[in-house]
C-alpha cells in the first residue's frame, strides 16, 4: 500500500509561473525606471552644455560687438582727427565757425553717431571745443573724464606718429562709456604744415546707453544686452568694459536652447514614459493572466495525474480485497488475463488456466458464456450466474458481468454468489414452508392447487383435497406443554406424509389443520380407504417423553373438478366438510355435499333470527325442577333457555347456542337469561335455588362477574341461592384465568358447579384444583347404565370421588324409577330428569310449585 500514494510534487516547478513571470517583469520594469532616469540625466547634461556652449557663444558675440564698436569709433574719430581742416581750424586755432556752425565737427555728430561728447583738448591740455549731445558748450573733458583724462590725453598723443586713435572704456557718471581720443594731424593733407606745438588731441565720447546696447545687441544677436546695474543678480552673462571692469559691465540674457530642449523633452518623455508604464502594466496583467491560465492548468493537470494515480490504486485495491475475480478473453473466449482473486476464489491456478477457454471452466443455466457474450443486443449491466466445481468437487455459483474491451475480446468480474444464492433459496423454502413441521404452508399450498387445477383438464382422475383438524390437540398443547404440542404435530405431519405418494401434497394451514392433495385417487372408496389409513396412522400411540399421547382427526373431502375448480372454493367446501365431520362426533370423515352449503346458508339465516329474537323478545325459559334423592323434595332449578321462532316453533338450546357462541351474541343472550331467571327466582315462594349455565365463551370474553353482579343487585335475589354450571371446556381454554375468575365469583357468595362431568378429559384433576362446590354427572351416564356393568361402578366412583371433595353431587337425565333407585343406592346427592319432571315453561313451573306448596 505504501508505495501506491499518488507521486509528490516533485514533478511540480518549484516557483509557480505567475511568480516567475511578475519577477521577470519587475526586472524590466527596474531596466525601463533605470532607462529613464538616463535619460531624464541625459536630457539635463545635454540641456546644460547647450546653456553653456549658448552662453559662450553669445559672449563671444558680445565681445566682438563691442570690439566692432570700438573699431568704429575709432575709425571715425580717425577720419576726423588726420584731417588737414580739423588741424587748420582746430588746432593752430581754434575755428569754432568752422567746426560747429557750418558742421565740420557740429551737432551731426551727435545726431548721425550718437557722440555724447566731442571734445578738443589743446597742446597745454585745455578743452578748446566742446559739443555735448550736439550742442557747443564750455565744458572741459577732464570734467567727463576724470582721472582717466590725463592717461587718455598722453595714450593718444604717443600714438600720433601711428595715427591711431586710442580707445577706452570709462565710467560716466555712472554709465559706461568708450572714449576714443587721437592727436589732431594735418593727416595726408600736403598743404597743411604741422607746427611745433604739442598736438591738440581730439576726444569723441560715445555714451552706452540702453538703446545702444540694443541695437548693438540685434546686430550681433545678443539678447538683452544691457549695461549691469546693481540688482541685476539675475544676469547668467556679463562682459566687463574697460580695465577689470572699472567702466562697468554689461550684462545679457543668453537663449536657453537646454531649458527649452527641456521643457519640450522632459514632457515628451514623461508622456513616453506614462505610456511606457501602461503598456508595462496591460502587459504585466496578461502576462499574468496567462501565466496564472498556466499554472491553473498546471495545477489541474497535477491533481488530475494524482485523481489517476489514487483511482488507480483504489481499482487495485478494489481489485486485491474484492472476492470479486477480474478476467479478460479474447476473440477465441481465450482467457488472457485474471486478477490475482481467481485462485483464491476458485483454488484453480492462473497459469493453467491462462490460454483456455472460459466455456470450459464456466457455463450458464442456458447454455455456454460464450453464447451469452455474443448475444446481440446484451445490455453491459447484464449479469448472468454461471456455476463452476472448484478444487473440492463442489458446485458454486458465480455472477459473471462483461464488457466488451478496445483490443478485441471482453473482459468482466465474476462475483461469487454460492451463498447469496444458497440464503435466497432457504428464503424461499422458508417462505413457502411451515417452519415448525417444514411442510409446505398456505402460500405453497395455493400456488401447487392453483398449478393442479390449470392441468385438470388432462388428467383422468380428480383432484382431492381433504381438510384435516386435529380433534382436541388444544388441551394437549395446554397440558403437556408447548414442546410437547410440537412434537405430536411433527409426528402427525410424518405420518401424513407417509400415507401419501410422493406427487402428493401435504401442507400444515394452521395450528392443528393439515390439507392433503391427492392426485392419484379414481374414485370414492379409494379417497375412504385412505382417510381410513390416514386416521388410523393418527390415531396410533405417540410417545412423548415417555408418555403415551393419543391423538384423533376429523376429516372434510372435497373433490376438483366436481365439488368447484376454484382453489378457494375447493378449501372452502373442505372446511365445511370437515365441520360436518366434526359435528359427526369426530374422528370421521365427511364428503362435501351441496346441503352442506344449504346448511350453512341456514346457519346464516338462523344467526340474523337470533339477533333478532334477542332484541324482540323470542327468547324463553323453561325451567327443570332438581330434586334431594333421599327425600324426593325440589331443591333447585335449572334454567334452561328456549327460541319462540315465529315460523318454526320453539327451538331446542342445542340448535342455536352454538351460533350465538360463534357470532358473540351469545353474551347478550345470557344476560338476558341470568336477570329473567333471577327475576322469577326472586319471586319464586320458597327459597329453591337458581342453575344457570355459562358458555365458555363467556369466560373468556370478560365482564363475567359484573354482568352477574347486576343480574343479582336487579332482581335482590340471594347470590346464596344461585348455582353457575360450568363445563370443563372453560378450564381447557385456559385453566389460570378460569381460576382466578372463579374465585372472584365465588367472592360474590355464588356456588359453582361443574356441568356434564365424565364427557371431558381428566375431570379429576380440575375438580381439586377449582373452587366447585356441586358437579353434575353427565346424562350419558345413565343413558348408557343397562349396556355396561361399568357404568354404574363409574357412577359409584364419582360420587364417592364427590364426597371425598366435599362436592353436592348431582345426577342428570333420570329417565327411569330403576335410575333413581340406583342413584339412591350409591349416595347420590340430587337428581333431575324427565323420569322427575321435564323442563317446565313459568306456568307450569308456578304450578309445580303451588302444588308443592300445598302439598308441604
Ligand atoms: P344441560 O346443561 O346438560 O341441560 C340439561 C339438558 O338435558 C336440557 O336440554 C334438558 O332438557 C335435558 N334433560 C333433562 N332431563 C333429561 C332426561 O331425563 N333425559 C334426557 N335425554 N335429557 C334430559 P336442553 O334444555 O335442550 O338444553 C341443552 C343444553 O343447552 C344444556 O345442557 C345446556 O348446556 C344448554 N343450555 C340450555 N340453556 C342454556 C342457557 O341458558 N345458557 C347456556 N349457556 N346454555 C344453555
Ligand atoms: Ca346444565
Ligand atoms: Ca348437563
Amino acid at each position: 500500500m505504501t508505495d501506491k500514494t499518488p507521486p509528490s510534487d516533485a514533478a511540480a516547478p518549484s516557483r509557480s509561473s505567475v511568480a516567475l513571470t511578475r519577477a521577470s517583469l519587475f526586472k524590466f520594469a527596474g531596466l525601463l525606471v533605470a532607462g529613464f532616469v538616463f535619460a531624464v540625466y541625459l536630457f539635463f547634461y545635454l540641456a546644460q552644455d547647450l546653456d553653456r556652449t549658448e552662453e559662450t557663444e553669445s559672449a563671444f558675440y558680445t565681445e566682438k560687438a563691442m570690439q566692432a564698436f570700438e573699431k568704429t569709433l575709432r575709425l571715425t574719430l580717425k577720419d576726423y582727427a588726420f584731417w588737414g581742416d580739423a588741424y587748420k581750424h582746430l588746432h593752430s586755432e581754434v575755428d569754432t565757425d568752422w567746426a560747429y556752425v557750418r558742421q565740420n565737427l557740429g551737432s551731426t555728430l551727435y545726431a548721425d553717431f550718437g557722440f555724447q561728447g566731442v571734445f578738443v583738448v589743446d597742446d597745454s591740455d585745455r578743452t578748446v571745443y566742446a559739443v555735448i549731445r550736439g550742442a557747443l558748450q564750455p565744458v572741459q573733458a577732464s570734467d567727463w573724464l576724470k582721472q582717466r583724462y590725463a592717461e587718455v590725453l598722453s595714450q593718444a598723443r604717443a600714438n600720433a606718429q601711428a595715427e591711431t586713435p586710442i580707445t577706452a572704456f570709462i565710467d560716466i557718471n555712472g554709465s559706461p562709456a568708450l572714449v576714443a581720443a587721437a592727436p589732431i594731424t594735418p593727416g595726408t593733407d600736403p598743404t597743411v604744415v604741422a607746427d611745433d606745438r604739442q598736438a591738440s588731441v581730439l576726444i569723441f565720447v560715445d555714451i552706452l546707453d540702453a538703446t545702444k546696447l540694443e541695437a548693438i545687441g540685434k546686430d550681433y544677436g545678443v539678447q538683452g544686452l544691457r549695461i549691469a546695474t546693481g540688482d541685476d543678480v539675475h544676469a547668467r552673462a556679463s562682459y566687463p568694459l574697460g580695465e577689470n571692469g572699472a567702466a562697468g559691465s554689461l550684462h545679457w540674457d543668453p537663449e536657453r536652447p537646454g531649458q527649452r530642449l527641456l521643457s519640450l523633452g522632459l514632457p515628451l518623455l514623461s508622456i513616453t514614459a506614462v505610456l511606457v508604464c501602461l503598456m508595462a502594466w496591460v502587459l504585466l496583467r496578461r502576462t499574468t493572466a496567462g501565466a496564472k491560465a498556466l499554472d491553473a492548468s498546471y495545477h489541474s493537470l497535477q491533481r488530475s495525474q494524482g485523481a489517476l494515480a489514487t483511482s488507480e490504486a483504489r481499482f487495485r485495491d478494489i481489485v486485491e480485497i474484492s472476492s470479486d475475480w477480474i478476467w479478460e478473453v479474447d476473440t477465441c473466449w481465450r482467457f488472457t488475463y485474471l486478477s490475482e482473486r481467481f485462485e483464491e476464489v476458485t483454488g484453480q491456478a492462473r497459469e493453467a488456466w491462462l490460454g483456455r477457454s472460459i466455456d470450459s471452466l464456466l457455463c450458464t443455466e442456458t447454455g455456454t458464456v460464450s453464447q451469452w457474450l455474443s448475444t446481440a443486443n446484451r445490455r453491459a449491466d447484464n449479469s448472468v450466474h454461471c456455476r463452476y466445481v472448484d478444487t473440492r468437487g463442489q458446485e458454486r455459483i458465480t455472477r459473471v458481468s462483461a464488457r466488451t474491451m478496445g483490443p478485441p475480446g471482453f473482459r468482466g468480474t465474476a462475483t461469487d454468489v454460492t451463498g447469496e444464492v444458497e440464503a435466497r433459496r432457504q428464503i424461499e423454502f422458508l417462505s413457502q414452508h411451515d417452519a415448525l413441521t417444514g411442510l409446505p404452508n398456505r402460500t405453497c399450498l395455493q400456488a401447487f392447487l392453483d398449478g393442479k387445477l390449470k392441468v385438470l383438464s388432462t388428467q383422468e382422475n380428480p383432484l382431492v383435497l381433504l381438510s384435516l383438524d386435529l380433534d382436541r390437540f388444544k388441551p394437549v398443547n395446554d397440558l403437556l406443554g408447548h414442546a410437547a404440542g410440537d412434537q405430536v404435530l411433527n409426528e402427525v405431519s410424518r405420518r401424513l406424509c407417509e400415507c401419501v405418494r410422493h406427487e402428493d401434497l401435504v401442507a400444515r394451514v394452521g395450528g392443528d389443520e393439515f390439507v392433503l392433495i391427492l392426485c392419484d385417487l379414481s374414485n370414492q372408496d379409494n379417497v375412504e380407504a385412505l382417510c381410513q389409513r390416514v386416521l388410523a396412522s393418527i390415531e396410533q400411540p405417540i410417545e412423548i417423553d415417555g408418555h403415551q399421547t393419543f391423538i384423533s382427526a376429523s376429516i372434510g373431502i372435497t373433490m376438483a373438478p366436481n365439488d368447484a375448480l376454484e382453489a378457494s372454493e375447493l378449501l372452502r367446501y373442505a372446511d365445511i366438510a370437515l365441520y360436518e365431520a366434526k359435528a359427526g362426533g369426530r374422528s370421521t370423515w365427511r364428503f362435501y355435499s351441496g346441503d352442506m352449503n344449504a346448511k350453512i346458508v341456514e346457519r346464516r339465516r338462523l344467526e340474523a333470527d337470533l339477533r333478532f329474537a334477542i332484541k324482540h323478545g323470542e327468547l324463553r325459559l323453561h325451567f327443570q325442577p332438581r330434586y334431594r334423592i333421599a327425600d324426593g323434595q325440589i331443591v333447585g332449578a335449572e334454567a334452561l333457555v328456549r327460541w319462540q321462532h315465529p315460523e318454526r316453533g320453539l327451538i331446542p338450546p342445542d340448535t342455536f347456542i352454538p351460533i350465538a357462541e360463534q357470532t358473540g351474541l351469545i353474551i347478550a343472550l345470557s344476560n338476558w337469561v341470568m336477570s329473567t331467571a333471577c327475576q322469577y327466582a326472586a319471586q319464586w315462594p320458597q327459597p329453591l335455588f337458581l342453575s344457570i349455565n355459562l358458555s365458555p365463551i363467556e369466560f373468556k370474553s370478560g365482564g363475567l362477574v359484573e354482568r352477574i353482579e347486576q343480574a343479582l343487585a336487579d332482581s335482590g335475589l340471594n347470590p346464596a341461592r344461585v348455582e353457575l354450571e360450568i363445563t370443563e371446556s372453560v378450564m381447557l381454554d385456559d385453566a389460570g384465568g378460569a381460576l382466578a375468575l372463579m374465585h372472584t365469583l365465588k367472592k360474590l357468595g355464588v356456588r359453582l358447579a361443574m356441568d356434564d362431568f365424565g364427557t371431558g378429559y381428566s375431570s379429576l384433576s380440575y375438580l381439586r384444583t377449582f373452587p366447585f362446590d356441586g358437579l353434575k354427572i353427565d346424562r350419558s351416564f345413565l343413558n348408557r347404565l343397562g349396556e355396561s356393568a361399568d357404568d354404574r361402578a363409574i357412577i359409584l366412583a364419582i360420587v364417592g370421588l364427590g364426597h371425598a371433595l366435599s362436592l353436592t353431587v348431582t345426577a342428570e337425565g333420570i329417565e327411569t324409577a330403576e335410575h333413581l333407585r340406583m342413584l339412591n343406592a350409591v349416595g347420590c346427592d340430587e337428581g333431575q330428569g324427565f323420569f322427575l319432571s321435564r323442563p317446565l315453561d313459568v306456568q307450569a313451573f308456578d304450578a309445580l310449585l303451588q302444588a308443592a306448596e300445598t302439598e308441604s
